[in-house]
């Protein structure tokens, strides 16, 4: 793998659990952020409207901070958002390659690197579906190259958009206690293991601490420049946010919510260990619309008219939390709800 895609594999690894580590958001803010002017014109080219431009946008810049885990190795984190801001269309956007096609990152990869790859050129030259991906994330790549469409588009406007909707995500919590910053150790996970599997949870974790050491101490240096004072007095004290104190919540999988008629339906997979669930239904504000009451069951019906302000075709967020008793175990974050 070559360098530049090996560091950006390392900040995809730096990123993963943000929704419990303020650090790690910033790191996920920070690999949105700059690619938020190609995801934005490409939208824009397919809707030619700001805001259904902003609207998917933002879907798929969330779909992908809640998909890191899933990334493959060989992949671009630029291909992935891509992948996502297909999917976010619809259901057309969803099936990106067929069966007997390569992996649709593998496609993308050619117009990123290269590869040579007789396989792949051939397949390419017999199949439209992965011609056409091409073609499309070529034009990704270009910016959405028309000057005139770019003009048209409001891109100052809807950067500013974009940044605030990031910054709501993945910015620091305002209402969190200040306190001093907890060690690294301590933010690391706790490792439950004995014997000969110790040994290689600590090439693991040592590997990991690398990784993370380097990272926060990049973002230390900018902090660092960020709170330099610039009239030359000394900074007297500096504030730090806590990073939530409790167990690391696990991710939920297989989470998905639709609208039928006047229900909506929400579902997920079993979580090890969980014997309650709870969902709660949220604005695009991040307003609570709804919170339900702790569930047994992996499946949960409200009617619409149970919800505050709910308006078809708005866009809005949910969440599944697991429960032991009242003991938090897992979460699915916010997750775009699609109607
Ligand atoms: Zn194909």
């Amino acid at each position: 793998m070559e360098a530049a895609l090996q560091f950006e594999r390392q900040r995809i690894l730096a990123a993963r659990g943000w929704e419990n580590d303020p650090d790690r958001r910033k790191v996920v803010r920070e690999l949105l952020s700059e690619r938020l002017r190609l995801a934005y014109l490409w939208s824009y080219a397919k809707h030619r409207g700001r805001d259904r431009a902003v609207e998917r946008t933002r879907t798929a810049l969330l779909r992908t901070a809640h998909t890191l885990g899933q990334i493959p190795d060989g992949s671009s984190f630029l291909s992935w958002l891509f992948f996502e801001l297909r999917r976010a269309g619809g259901p057309a956007g969803s099936r990106i390659s067929s069966s007997g096609c390569p992996e649709p990152w593998r496609i993308t990869a050619l117009a990123e690197r290269a590869l040579p790859s007789k396989d792949l050129d051939q397949h390419i030259d017999h199949c439209g579906a992965c011609r056409h991906l091409l073609d499309d994330y070529r034009f990704f790549l270009s910016d959405a190259h028309d000057p005139a469409l770019v003009e048209r588009s409001s891109w100052p406007r809807a950067v500013e958009d974009l940044e605030r909707f990031l910054e709501g995500y993945f910015g620091d919590a305002p209402h969190a206690e200040i306190t001093g910053k907890r060690s690294l150790r301590d933010r690391l996970p706790l490792l439950r293991l004995s014997g000969s599997r110790l040994i290689a949870a600590g090439v693991v974790t040592i590997a990991a601490t690398g990784v993370l050491l380097m990272l926060t101490q990049n973002l230390r240096q900018r902090d660092h420049l960020a709170q330099r004072p610039r009239d030359g007095s000394t900074l007297k004290q500096v504030t730090k946010v806590a990073p939530p104190i409790g167990p690391r919540l696990e991710h939920m999988d297989g989470v998905s919510a639709s609208r039928n008629g006047e229900q909506l339906i929400f579902s997920w997979r079993e979580f090890t260990g969980a014997d309650r669930y709870r969902v709660t239904f949220f604005s695009a504000k991040l307003d609570t619309l709804h919170r339900s009451a702790p569930l047994r069951a992996t499946d949960y019906q409200v009617p619409v008219a149970q919800l505050r302000e709910f308006v078809p075709g708005a866009s809005y967020l949910y969440k599944i939390e697991a429960m032991r008793e009242t003991e938090p175990l897992g979460t699915s974050g916010f997750v775009p709800f699609g109607q």
